[in-house]
């Protein structure tokens, strides 16, 4: 199979919402009027981001998962992708998983495969995702204020949980296992909520990296503290049977992908983030405030301070 088969093959769909997709030298894209493009990459790499026998399917789902996440956290309604693959050799049962998986969620969220480029390598892939926001309505890091709430959706924990499974760090029965693993391998990227955002966040970030690590960027770009409420964090009832040891609370603080929205909201607003979550049916939790000063405190139960750094939150990881 020539690279223009495979090209044609996997990777060609129909593009209406472009003025040319798939087949020139580059795309053309127009954006609609009022809004100005968001542009991201994330790059998934063999090896560091998921294993050679990673499943084909759920690989290309999240290829473009991982991309339509910093969409939602930008506030922006993603458009079009472009995605650049390395591959060992034309393994045409692979590629074939691979594309279902990465247009099934493409079409769930009107995201057109409008170019990219196909090379022989190792394993690597590359989506650059392009989406519209009106220019005021972006969701910026920097727009955390003094007194506002800080939110999460969904859970925290669960893809860390499973991961660690995984790399034999803690043994998980079946069924806990099986109710965490789509967390690791089907994130679903909160674009909806990005979008319901636009005007009421003061900030966002998706938690890509841990909670800690990425508030943490919300708090730099926003000269800004926080004190967190550990008991408040959402976690999943399979994450709470673990809640005592330190890998379940390194999970929930600094494990990585998440893919969940961390937002900061001024607390006049809250009832409409109430709304949001029962529209979306997706749940959204006060987690803690920003305050003045730097840094990131994390309160028990009890009201003391836990030891972040003990949950495997490291400044210059
Ligand atoms: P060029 O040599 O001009 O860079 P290519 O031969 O790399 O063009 O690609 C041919 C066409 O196929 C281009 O429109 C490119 O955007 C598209 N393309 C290449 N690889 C992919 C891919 N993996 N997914 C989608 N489109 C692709
Ligand atoms: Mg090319």
């Amino acid at each position: 199979m020539s690279e223009f088969d495979l090209i044609r093959r996997y990777f060609t769909r129909a593009t209406p919402g472009a003025l040319l997709g798939v087949g020139d030298d580059a795309a053309l894209l127009q954006v609609s009027a009022g809004n100005v493009l968001a542009v991201s990459s994330d790059m998934l790499v063999c090896g560091t981001h998921f294993l050679p026998d990673a499943d084909p399917f759920l690989l290309g789902h999240k290829t473009l998962a991982v991309n339509l996440s910093d969409m939602a956290a930008m506030g922006a309604a993603p458009r079009w992708a472009v995605l650049a693959i390395a591959l060992p050799e034309a393994d045409e049962a692979w590629l074939a998983q691979f594309s279902a998986g990465f247009f099934a969620l493409a079409q769930q969220h009107g995201v057109e495969l409008v170019g990219g480029d196909t090379t022989r390598g190792p394993l690597n892939l590359c989506v650059t995702i392009f989406g519209e926001v009106p220019a005021q309505q972006a969701l910026r890091r920097s727009g955390a204020q003094v007194g506002d709430e800080i939110w999460v959706s969904g859970r925290l924990g669960d893809a860390a949980l499973a991961l660690a499974h995984l790399q034999g760090r803690i043994a998980l029965p079946a069924a806990e296992l099986a109710a965490c693993l789509p967390a690791l391998h089907q994130p679903q990227p909160r674009v909806a909520l990005g979008l319901a955002l636009r005007g009421i966040a003061s900030s966002a970030i998706d938690i890509s990296d841990g909670l800690l690590a990425d508030l943490g960027h919300i708090l730099d770009a926003s000269q800004v503290g926080a004190q967190l409420d550990f008991a408040a964090l959402p976690v999943s009832p399979v994450l709470n049977n673990y809640v005592s040891r330190p890998l379940a609370r390194q999970c929930i603080l600094s494990g990585g992908d998440d893919y969940e929205l961390c937002f900061t909201v001024s607390a006049a607003r809250h009832a409409e983030l109430s709304a949001i979550a029962a529209r979306l049916n997706l749940p959204l939790t006060r987690i803690g405030k920003i305050v003045a000063g730097r840094g990131c405190i994390v309160h028990d139960a009890s009201g003391n301070p836990l030891n972040v750094e003990a949950c495997g939150y490291d400044h210059f990881r």
